[in-house]
């Protein structure tokens, strides 16, 4: 049975007493209303290790003045229960006031892979989250940390995170896990109303139109980024953020890329008042001449 821990010191000291046993530990940061995409890491977490402890805090840091922290879907019954389900031995779940106490005055900036798309669109974003897993990685001491692609952005900078400040933990980067018409599962999934639901698989087929220009040979990124853009004007209620390619380990966006290069693909756009995030990683074909030799 799954067990709840509220308490910092006492979720170190339950992490360091698994340790002394010889355990690992694998943890999987949360923000709760968790549905098949956060279970997905739970189970891969479990692939590791018997003791999984999974975090559900809705951080307030990383949330902008005008975005929705005080109306992101809470509901602690159901996740304890799928959370045991999916077979994590605890859930912490620490207080506001317990992670940042009065007089809190450390945030961790990183810059670099942080610093456009999502960077760009919301401010302060990025600081607050790895700050917060700065300590939620000090809190549960784990060995692994599992992560979802789905933000792809942030496993740029939860490496960075750990491999700058030198924490002893692998991090496992999981797939992303979609819905029938292919949208990313979201907590934030259950804003969008009947109709705009109905739509919101564009994310996915922009993704996919993307994928399909470069495997026939599109090399070009504005070309690319353009394909992007119009399979998700097929809908008129969308507002883009950006829809881009980049390549996947820098960011850093050429003119052209090259045979072999990992290109990712990232979209974030609102759909009526939600807004969505998506990616795709793409690798650039290499050319092959009449005897299927590479052309270089
Ligand atoms: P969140 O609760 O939204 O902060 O997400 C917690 C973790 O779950 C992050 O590592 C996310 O990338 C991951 N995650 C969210 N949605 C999905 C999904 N559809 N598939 C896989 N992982 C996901």
């Amino acid at each position: 049975m799954i067990k709840v821990v509220k308490n910092i010191i006492d979720m170190q000291k339950i992490s360091l007493e698994h340790k002394l046993k010889g355990d690992k530990i694998a943890v999987v940061p949360t923000m709760g209303f968790l549905h098949e995409g956060h279970l997905s890491l739970i189970r891969k977490a479990r692939e590791f290790t018997e003791s999984v402890v999974t975090t559900l805090f809705v951080n307030p840091s990383q949330f902008g003045p005008n975005e929705d922290y005080n109306r992101y879907p809470r509901n602690f019954e159901r996740d304890l229960d799928l959370c045991n389900q999916a077979g994590s031995k605890y859930l912490f779940n620490p207080e506001v006031l317990d992670m940042y106490p009065k007089g809190f005055n450390t945030s961790i900036k990183i810059s670099g892979v942080t610093d456009k798309f999502e960077g760009e669109f919301r401010p302060g974003h990025f600081d607050g989250v790895a700050t917060v897993v700065a300590k939620l990685f000090n809190s549960t001491l784990p060995d692994y940390a599992v992560f979802g692609q789905k933000d792809y952005q942030q496993t740029l900078l939860i490496k960075k995170l750990t491999k700058d400040l030198n924490f002893p933990i692998e991090i496992v980067i999981a797939p992303t896990i979609r819905e029938i018409d292919g949208l990313a599962m979201s907590s934030r999934n259950t804003y969008l109303d009947i109709e705009i639901r109905k739509k919101a698989g564009v994310l996915f087929y922009a993704l996919n139109e993307a994928r399909k220009i470069i495997s026939e040979g599109e090399t070009n990124r504005l070309r690319i980024n353009t394909s992007l853009h119009k399979a998700l004007r097929t809908i008129p209620e969308i507002k883009i953020d950006y829809a881009a390619s980049a390549l996947a380990d820098t960011l850093d966006e050429p003119e052209s890329f090259f045979p072999g290069d990992s290109v990712v693909i990232l979209i974030a756009a609102y759909l009526g008042k939600t807004r969505l995030i998506d990616n795709e990683i793409v690798k650039i074909p290499y050319k092959l001449n009449e005897e299927n030799f590479i052309i270089t």
